[in-house]
């Protein structure tokens, strides 16, 4: 699902370098990213949807080389390839949390907004617990049920890849544990692979393997 070989990529010179000599990501894998604050895990999630371009080396995802697609065609392929749960949510205060979590309906006309989306919208509320907050704005919302609203929104497309951005860094013990399974239940059932970024340690024995950061520090890669 991904492939990465000698990725380098610096916010401007003398910035922040992040240096991944290889990674690779199976088609269904269950990866979790651990590591410091600031060492690049989020850097590494932009640069697999594209929504970052690596200086050099290559990142392919389901065979694609993102980096060759044109700006619009990168965008096609993130709305109809990729879920992505940011770490800062990212949602629309304008929109409801209906609205929200169909957004990418919205900006993609690749995806066809028809009743089954409407259905999975109201399914996935369900399963996050927010079935009785979708017709609210963001602002309106805790910050766990707003963390719910964007992880809704990142599956509603049903993804064949989720890069999840400290989805459930908001949440109480129990809620991470079910948002976590929410996740890993809407992976199986279309046979999508999760790249998740995380810090609560107590899920990892749930991940096939766990990737930690603190190997990429600049100078220490092997
Ligand atoms: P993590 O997600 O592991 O906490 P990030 O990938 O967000 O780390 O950031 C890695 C480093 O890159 C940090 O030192 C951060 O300050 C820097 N950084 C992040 N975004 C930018 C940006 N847009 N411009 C310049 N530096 C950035
Ligand atoms: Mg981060």
């Amino acid at each position: 699902m991904i492939q990465i070989e000698n990725l380098t990529f610096e916010y401007g010179a003398g910035g922040f370098r992040l240096r991944i000599p290889e990674f690779a990501l199976g088609y269904r894998d269950r990866v979790a990213i651990v590591g410091p604050s600031g060492s690049g895990k989020t850097t590494l999630l932009n640069l697999i949807a594209g929504l970052l371009t690596a200086d050099t080396g290559r990142i392919a995802v389901a065979g694609t080389e993102v980096s060759a697609l044109s700006d619009a065609a990168r965008r096609r392929f993130r709305a109809a390839q990729i879920g992505f749960v940011f770490q800062d949510f990212a949602l629309l205060d304008y929109l409801s949390a209906r609205q929200n979590i169909l957004y990418p309906y919205r900006i993609t006309p690749a995806l066809t907004l028809d009743d089954a989306a409407r259905d999975r919208t109201e399914t996935l509320a369900a399963a996050c617990g927010i079935a009785d907050k979708l017709e609210r704005h963001p602002s309106a919302l805790s910050q766990g049920e707003q963390q719910r609203v964007a992880i809704c929104r990142a599956l509603v497309t049903q993804p064949k890849l989720i890069l999840s951005d400290e989805a459930t860094g908001n949440l109480d013990p129990e809620s991470k544990a079910r948002i976590l399974d929410l996740l890993f239940a809407q992976a199986s059932e279309v046979g999508a692979a999760v790249l998740a970024v995380t810090h609560d340690h107590e899920l990892l024995p749930r991940f096939e393997r766990v990737l930690d950061f603190a190997q990429f520090r600049e100078g220490t890669a092997t």
